[in-house]
């Protein structure tokens, strides 16, 4: 158990910031969050959360609510954007399951979110609270925000998403790498669909685009479809916006009859920028840190954006664990050096895009269990 005389301060309620504060007061560490929003709002977006991930969220409790909302496929088909031919069967059904020693859901964003808000006690959220500055002293870290008077922390955890306010304090300003791709994303009532079936989940591979689609609730009752399209004239200064129906479907008029079915039945649908980075060198300073897409953002063909942020909350609160005010440095450097090689891996593996090469990052991808995985050597004094 942790000594308890010091205090964290995570910037973002965002899936990464909440799973790592329900992690860390689970090791009885003092947490705050400080998220810039006034409420959470449920976008029309699904999330696949694979084994990797349901064992850190299992140990917060969340594993039963999650299997009661999220759809639980036999497997993800990979086929061909015009034939439909099947080129890969990615199994995650009960073999999958005994295998990796956790299931595969499929669900919808909110869902996920809410689940994890639900075991982080309300009143230890500041909303309205958008971090603008930072100073690290001896004696600690000042929090400088938009509204609100400053605040003071022992260890701050910058879990502020892609655009990370406390990684360009740390690193210096630099735009996250757009890809010239845009997702087109969004939820709907199955019944949309007229009585029409379609893949559990399956993911058709176009030659320079492709459309991933599954239901997000055990009922089959809402699907979900996430693109990645090429349109190197969109404006990333509004990485998120309303998207045309017209374009998506003109965009994806070669495809085969399923998924041109899955877009005409859509009656609405978002669109955003597909931004990315190089895995970057160092994640922290003294008693500063990054998490989740903070510090590794990647494009989200793995399916392991997310999943990533929420092993890393659960490292870090391994690495916090009996440690004591004098020894959070060090805790933090073991933690950043206990998650690079990993998630720089799949940042790098994402980015290609290339089903073999997914293939044969299953295994390590899936099988790592954040709870037993061996932690970095701890650095001397
Ligand atoms: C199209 C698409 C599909 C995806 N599909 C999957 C998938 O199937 N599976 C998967 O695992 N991942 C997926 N991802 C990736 C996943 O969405 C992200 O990796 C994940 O949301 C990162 O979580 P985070 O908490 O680090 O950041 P975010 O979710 O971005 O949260 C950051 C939080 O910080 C807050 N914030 C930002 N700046 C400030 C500030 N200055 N002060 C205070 N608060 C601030 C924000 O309001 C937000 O609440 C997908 C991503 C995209 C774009």
């Amino acid at each position: 158990m942790a000594a308890q005389d010091f205090s964290i301060a995570i910037i973002g309620a965002g899936i990464g910031g909440l799973a790592a504060a329900a992690a860390l007061r689970l090791v009885g560490l003092d947490v705050r969050i400080y998220e810039q929003a006034s409420a959470f709002a449920r976008i029309g977006a699904g999330i696949q959360q694979s084994p990797n991930s349901i064992k850190v969220l299992r140990r917060l409790g969340l594993e039963d609510r999650l299997s009661a909302a999220a759809f639980r496929p036999h497997s993800a088909l990979n086929r061909q954007s015009d034939t439909g031919e099947v080129t890969w069967e990615r199994m995650l059904g009960d073999d999958a399951e005994r295998h990796f020693g956790a299931p595969y859901f499929l669900m919808h964003r909110g869902d996920l979110h809410e689940a994890l808000a639900s075991v982080v006690p309300d009143d230890i959220i500041e909303r309205n609270r958008k971090l603008v500055g930072l100073n690290q002293t001896e004696d600690g870290v000042t929090l400088e925000f938009e509204d609100g008077e400053p605040v003071t922390a022992d260890v701050v955890i910058g879990a502020d998403g892609v655009h990370s306010v406390v990684r360009e304090a740390l690193l210096g300003v630099e735009s996250p790498r757009w890809t010239g791709r845009v997702a087109y994303r969004t939820t709907y009532p199955a019944s949309l669909l007229g009585g029409m079936e379609i893949d559990d989940c399956a993911k058709w591979w176009g030659p320079d685009r492709h459309i991933v689609m599954y239901y997000v609730t055990p009922r089959r009752d809402e699907i979900y479809f996430v693109t990645s399209t090429p349109e190197p004239d969109f404006k990333v200064e509004s990485w998120s916006a309303k998207g045309d129906l017209d374009m998506l479907r003109d965009a994806y008029k070669d495809f085969h009859p399923q998924v041109r079915a899955v877009l005409d039945a859509c009656p609405e649908v978002h669109k955003w920028a597909l931004v990315e980075r190089d895995p970057l060198p160092k994640w922290g300073e003294g008693r500063i840190t990054l998490l989740g897409d903070a510090c590794h953002p990647m494009t989200p063909y793995m399916a392991q954006g997310a999943a990533t942020s929420i092993e890393d909350g659960a490292i870090l609160s391994r690495c916090l664990d009996g440690v004591d005010r004098a020894g959070v440095a060090r805790a933090l450097r073991r933690y950043e050096d206990s998650r690079k090689a990993r998630t720089a891996r799949i940042q790098t593996i994402s980015r290609l895009n290339d089903m073999n090469k997914i293939k044969a990052e299953i295994e390590t991808t899936y099988g790592y269990d954040v709870w037993t995985a061996p932690l970095a050597e701890e650095m001397a004094e």
